[in-house]
């Protein structure tokens, strides 16, 4: 008889079952200027470490580790502000590891870009935490959530992979319009999606 083999699925929380303050280290695994893949335009990646939803086929396994990397410090802040500047830069792109795990530092840069460009530069981020999660999340995550333009929500799922997506590895995850979900109270998709 055939053996068939488990699949193992991605960590599911509870709702605040994992809290940024008693995980995170404050660490970066990575910081990408000028790059044209992580979202619209030409943007500013920084790549923060630490991810406890251990999705089996993730794209950046060395980053679940909140020790990978180096600390965030206020050298690479004024960096990336000062790379952030350039006029054909859109915007910052958050992702990782888990940036609602490290929402020290992602709502530290993301308060500091309104402060220093206002709207004129878009902030995106991707979580694996679903839209419906987050709404159940401890404050600190839903501030980082507030100061959001574009999030990409949801487990990377071997099941559905499909590298044909824009900006998303499997076609469970979403690419939302954060003001607009917030406003309207549901997920409200990305204008521009393709597919
Ligand atoms: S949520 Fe993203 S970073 Fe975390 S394990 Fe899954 S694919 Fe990797």
């Amino acid at each position: 008889m055939a053996e068939t083999r488990k699949i193992r699925l991605p960590n599911d929380p509870k709702p605040k079952q994992w809290l940024a303050k008693d995980r995170s280290h404050q660490y970066i695994a990575s910081y990408k200027p000028f790059n044209m893949v992580d979202g619209e335009g030409v943007r500013c990646s920084l790549y923060v470490s630490g991810c406890l939803f251990n999705c089996p086929g993730c794209y950046n396994k060395v980053a679940q580790n909140f020790h990978y990397g180096h600390p965030y410090t206020k050298e690479l802040e004024n960096q990336i502000i000062k790379d952030m500047s350039e006029s054909y830069v859109q915007g910052l792109t958050l992702l990782g590891g888990e940036p609602f795990l490290n929402t020290q530092v992602c709502i530290k840069l993301a308060k500091r870009i309104r402060a220093e460009f206002g709207h004129t530069k878009d902030i995106w981020s991707w979580t694996g935490y679903k839209w419906d999660e987050l709404m159940k999340e401890s404050d600190d995550k839903l501030e980082l959530l507030s100061y959001l333009d574009i999030l990409v929500d949801g487990r990377f799922l071997l099941a559905k992979k499909d590298l044909t997506l824009q900006f998303r590895g499997s076609s469970n995850q979403r690419i939302i319009d954060v003001p607009k979900s917030l406003a309207e109270k549901k997920v409200m998709i990305w204008e521009k999606l393709v597919k």
